[in-house]
Formats: structure tokens, C-alpha cells, sequence
């Protein structure tokens, strides 16, 4: 394992911005991965952990040392699956919809990696990786210690776990609970409508095709057209004040959520008429509001610009401060 000084990791998130790694590495077994952060402890270093970058913002070049996490491998046991930190994710979910066992379905087409996987619970359709997890294994970065998780110990919730507070813990495989039973959520309308239209059966394999197919006409291929998927997180209101949000904006999409309303950012943005509008190379889709494209060589400045744009429409016209969803680094950055 060769650890790389000056890196840029331009080619190494989906947003394609340009910042540079001081220190880089990537790992393929965990013993490699023991061992630079063994490097790290050494020389002080902050450790960065990375997957395939579709879920973070690099506002700057990174101090400390970046791990890219590709360690190979998948094992199945009866209905129980364990992969590897290191797998890109959709591969798993068409190894699994692909040999007769049901769960993953639903997540099919989400980016990343295996590792990645549980930090914000990833999830889509009506499924959350929390719905299939047993376990996950780690390592301690700061300490070198490797733990086993139980579910109740990764503080699952939406969009959210333990791991997205606590960068500490390198997730270096997951275990998830399958099913050779049909199990499947067809509670989304666009799944059932699509099945319908293409006379196909209720099976694992039929829905990651229709679930492949939706995110595909509403969403860019990250590989193509570089992008983070949504980049505002949808708000959540308390009851009483989504109402009033309401009486101004009668069209409002929301629905309810533990503790109040959660409105669509989306259509948010898309109201302050804000879809196609750019800044540089950078521009708010024209397909789906909550994503920003790169059209290219993107700086930052050009994109912190239109997320203030964004951000000030909105706060202005519906008083609310939009959040962003992608993780923001170097760790503290703030937009200015
Ligand atoms: C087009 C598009 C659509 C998307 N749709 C969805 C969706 O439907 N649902 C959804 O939930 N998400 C969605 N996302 C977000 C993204 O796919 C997920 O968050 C994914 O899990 C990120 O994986 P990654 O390997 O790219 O992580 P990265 O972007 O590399 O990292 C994300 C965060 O996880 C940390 N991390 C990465 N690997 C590890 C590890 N092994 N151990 C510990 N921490 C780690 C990083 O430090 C960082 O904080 C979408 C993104 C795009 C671009």
C-alpha cells in the first residue's frame, strides 16, 4: 500500500470539484487500511474516511490523510449477506436481487459504496438500510480498535446514524438480513404503475428494474454529469408553522413526519423559479430542483455563489433556511 502526497481529488467525487488530498491513499485489504491509519497515529494526522465521493462537497484542499476504502468481497450465509466496505453498492444489490434473495430492491441505483452505505442509512422507496442491517464491523481510527456494531448501537434514523456524527470509525463491512421470500414494498405509485405498464410480476428483480428506471428519468448519472444527487436536505416544520407556509403557497407539497410536516425542498426552489439557473458552471437542473450539475470545471466560488442564491430566495420568500445534504468538508467549512 503506497501512501501519495499531494493528490488531487478532482476524479474522486461526483461532483468533480478540484481540492487536494495532503495525503492519499487507497486500501484493498483491512490490514493495508490498518496500516495507514497506523501512518496517520505517527505523523498526527487527520483522517479523512471516502468511498466514492457522491455525498460530499470538497469546499477545500484536505489536510491529514484521505483512505479510500476499497476493500473487495462478498459472502453469503443462507438469507444473510456480508459485503465488504469497499463494494460499490448497486453491484451488491443486483448480485443479491440476481441470485433470488428480496430486501435491497429498493436501493437499487443509489451511488457508493458498501461502507458508505450505513452512515447516512441510506435509503429510497419506502426502504432504509436499517430494514435489512445486522451488523456492520469498524475500525477505530484513532485507536487501531476493530468492533463488531449491533443495530441498536449504530443510532439509525432518517438519513442518519451514529457514523454521521462520529467520524471516528471506518466502516470496513456491512451485514444484512435477505429474504428467499418475497418481502417486496410496492407502496411507491411510480413502482406499481411501472409494473403494470410492463406486465411484469412482483418480483425482486422486476422492482430494482422499475426503481432503475424512475431514478434514472428523474435524476443524472453522477458518472456522467457530475452531481450529489440532492443537495438540500427537505425541511421539517412543526405542524402549525407548515400551515401558515401553506396558506401563502396553497400547492405546497408536504407530507407528515414524526413531530410535524417535511416539505419538498424541491419544489421549493422550483417555485422561486430557480430550475435551469446558473452560476458558471454550475447550474440547477432543469429536470429535478434538488440537484446542482457541474457542467465542467465548476469552481467553488462558482458554487457556493448559487447556493446562496438558492439559500436567499428561499429564506426570503418562505422564511425558511434550507440545509445542505452532502456532507461539507474540510470538517468545519462553512459556505460562506
Ligand atoms: C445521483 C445521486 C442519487 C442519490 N440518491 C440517494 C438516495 O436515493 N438515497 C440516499 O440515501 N442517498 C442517495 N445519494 C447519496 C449517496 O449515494 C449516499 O450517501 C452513498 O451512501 C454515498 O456513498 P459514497 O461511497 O459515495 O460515500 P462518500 O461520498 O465517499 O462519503 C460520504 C460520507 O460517508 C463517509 N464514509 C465513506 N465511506 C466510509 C466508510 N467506509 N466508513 C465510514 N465512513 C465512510 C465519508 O467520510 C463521508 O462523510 C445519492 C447520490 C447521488 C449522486
Amino acid at each position: 500500500m503506497k501512501i501519495h502526497q499531494n493528490v488531487s481529488l478532482a476524479d474522486k467525487n461526483t461532483l468533480c470539484l478540484d481540492a487536494r488530498a495532503e495525503w492519499y491513499c487507497e486500501v484493498f485489504t483491512v490490514d493495508a487500511l490498518l496500516e495507514a491509519a497506523e501512518f496517520a497515529l505517527n505523523h498526527k494526522l487527520k483522517v479523512t474516511s471516502l468511498g466514492e465521493g457522491s455525498n460530499i462537497v470538497l469546499a477545500a484542499n484536505l489536510a491529514g490523510l484521505v483512505i479510500k476504502n476499497r476493500i473487495p468481497g462478498v459472502t453469503c450465509d443462507a438469507e444473510v449477506v456480508h459485503a465488504a466496505g469497499g463494494e460499490n453498492w448497486h453491484r451488491l444489490v443486483r448480485s443479491t436481487v440476481g441470485s433470488g434473495l428480496f430486501g435491497l430492491e429498493n436501493l437499487a441505483l443509489i451511488p457508493g459504496t458498501v461502507g458508505a452505505a450505513p452512515v447516512q442509512n441510506i435509503g429510497a422507496y419506502g426502504v432504509e438500510l436499517s430494514d435489512r442491517f445486522i451488523s456492520l464491523k469498524a475500525i477505530h481510527l484513532p485507536t487501531l480498535e476493530q468492533k463488531t456494531f449491533a443495530k441498536a448501537e449504530c443510532e439509525f434514523a432518517y438519513r442518519d446514524s451514529l457514523f454521521k456524527k462520529n467520524d471516528e470509525w471506518l466502516i470496513t463491512e456491512v451485514s444484512l438480513a435477505l429474504s428467499k421470500i418475497s418481502e417486496c414494498v410496492t407502496t411507491y405509485p411510480g413502482i406499481v404503475a411501472y409494473l403494470k405498464e410492463h406486465r411484469l410480476d412482483i418480483s425482486g428483480e422486476s422492482i430494482a428494474e422499475a426503481v432503475s428506471h424512475i431514478r434514472a428519468e428523474k435524476l443524472p448519472d453522477p458518472s456522467r454529469v457530475p452531481n450529489v444527487g440532492s443537495f438540500f436536505k427537505n425541511p421539517v416544520l412543526e405542524a402549525e408553522r407548515a400551515e401558515a407556509v401553506a396558506k401563502a403557497f396553497p400547492d405546497l407539497v408536504q407530507f407528515d413526519v414524526t413531530g410535524g410536516k417535511k416539505l419538498s425542498a424541491a419544489w421549493l426552489i422550483d417555485q422561486m423559479g430557480l430550475k435551469g439557473y446558473r452560476v458558471g458552471r454550475f447550474v440547477v437542473s432543469d429536470k429535478h430542483a434538488l440537484v446542482i450539475i457541474n457542467e465542467g470545471g465548476g469552481t467553488q466560488l462558482e458554487l457556493f455563489e448559487l447556493v446562496r442564491v438558492v439559500k436567499q430566495k428561499v429564506k426570503h420568500t418562505v422564511g425558511i433556511d434550507l440545509e445542505i445534504e452532502p456532507r461539507i468538508y474540510p470538517d468545519g467549512f462553512e459556505i460562506p
